[in-house]
């Protein structure tokens, strides 16, 4: 059994779904949802239309702590599914038919995947009109504008006509109070867009767009210290994590290759070569007024709040470039 929420306004209007846990053990989705049931969407804050709330999609992976299915199949690369074949294909089809077919819009919500973490940003295929609405409105500073892996539930949703971003934020296996607290603003962000809540659309401070993004890897074994945070601006070239051996002597240096947003980061101070380190979206010209509006504006906002978060649970020191050693 898959518990749904459906919450109907006095009004008529677009009906909008919202998931979490399609992989079974990215638990920020289900918090998020559960905020938005307690925090008042059903005691009248919703005006017009109707959400479709699902915490858990992968119940069975939910279960197990598991991101799969109990056959190790991906939900998220089995849509839209079908009546026959796998439990993936059918556990689809069953959310395709009952939850997607009946909506206009729709949000997925996930975390990064085992030991790394996102930073908040909503991805799409922003060619899509629908899409590029609700993905602007959600608010978050870093959009990743793609058409998503073949079978994942956004893409699918989408070509079927009912536009659908995700919202990636956070680790697997927890509820990050920050990382729920910009979800949940984004989606009353995109309800009011929708004209179902009434209010004020909550806007970063600027907005990029990335149609590219791409994973630094380390070409060294042993330990990391990291250099930059989740969610920080890094150019070209710039020193983000230094590799030790275990006694601590360096065996090198790992460089941005590119300059960009930091939108993910490995949790794991040990590597091997070749082991992704940091994501980073390249978005152009962007990330230089983005990096001016952090810069410039004194005002804690959302973003900040878990900027800092994420941060504390890493320990980023700054480089010394003449020794090569670090200090914190
Ligand atoms: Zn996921």
């Amino acid at each position: 059994m898959i518990p749904v929420r459906i919450i109907r306004g006095p009004e008529p209007g677009p009906t909008v779904f919202v998931t979490g846990a399609v992989h079974g053990d990215e638990l920020n989705g289900t918090a998020t949802v559960l905020s938005l049931i307690k925090g008042g969407l059903d005691e009248g804050q919703l005006q017009r239309g109707s959400v479709l709330l699902v915490p858990v999609v992968n119940i069975q992976g939910f279960e197990r702590k598991s991101r799969y299915l109990p056959d190790r199949r991906d939900l998220n690369r089995s849509f839209p599914g079908g009546a026959t074949g796998s439990g993936a294909r059918r556990l689809a089809h069953t959310l395709f038919t009952e939850i997607v077919a009946r909506s206009d819009f729709g949000v997925d919500i996930h975390t990064g995947s085992g030991h790394r973490m996102n930073f908040p940003n909503i991805r799409g295929d922003l060619q899509d009109e629908g899409v590029r609405r609700i993905a602007t409105a959600f608010g978050t500073e870093v959009i990743i504008d793609g058409s998503g892996p073949k079978g994942s539930l956004r893409g699918a949703a989408t070509k079927a006509g009912c536009p659908t971003v995700v919202f990636e934020g956070g680790e697997i296996g927890k509820a990050e109070p920050g990382v729920i607290a910009v979800a949940e603003r984004g989606v009353l962000n995109v309800l009011m867009e929708l004209g179902m809540v009434d209010g004020d659309i909550v806007r970063p401070r600027h907005q990029v767009e990335a149609r590219e993004s791409t994973w630094m890897r380390s070409d060294f074994g042993g330990l990391l210290e990291f250099h930059v945070a989740p969610g920080d601006i890094v150019d070209e070239q710039q020193p983000i994590a230094t590799c030790t051996d275990l006694l601590g002597v360096t065996v090198g240096t790992i460089r941005s290759r590119v300059s960009g947003v930091v939108i993910g980061m490995t949790t794991s101070p040990t590597v091997t070569p070749g082991d992704p380190v940091y994501h980073v979206a390249v978005a152009g010209r962007g990330t230089d007024r983005l990096r001016r509006a952090i810069e410039t504006d004194e005002h804690p906002r959302l973003l900040d709040e878990v900027r800092d978060h994420l941060a504390s649970n890493v320990v980023v020191s700054d480089v010394e470039p003449a020794t090569g050693k670090t200090r914190n």
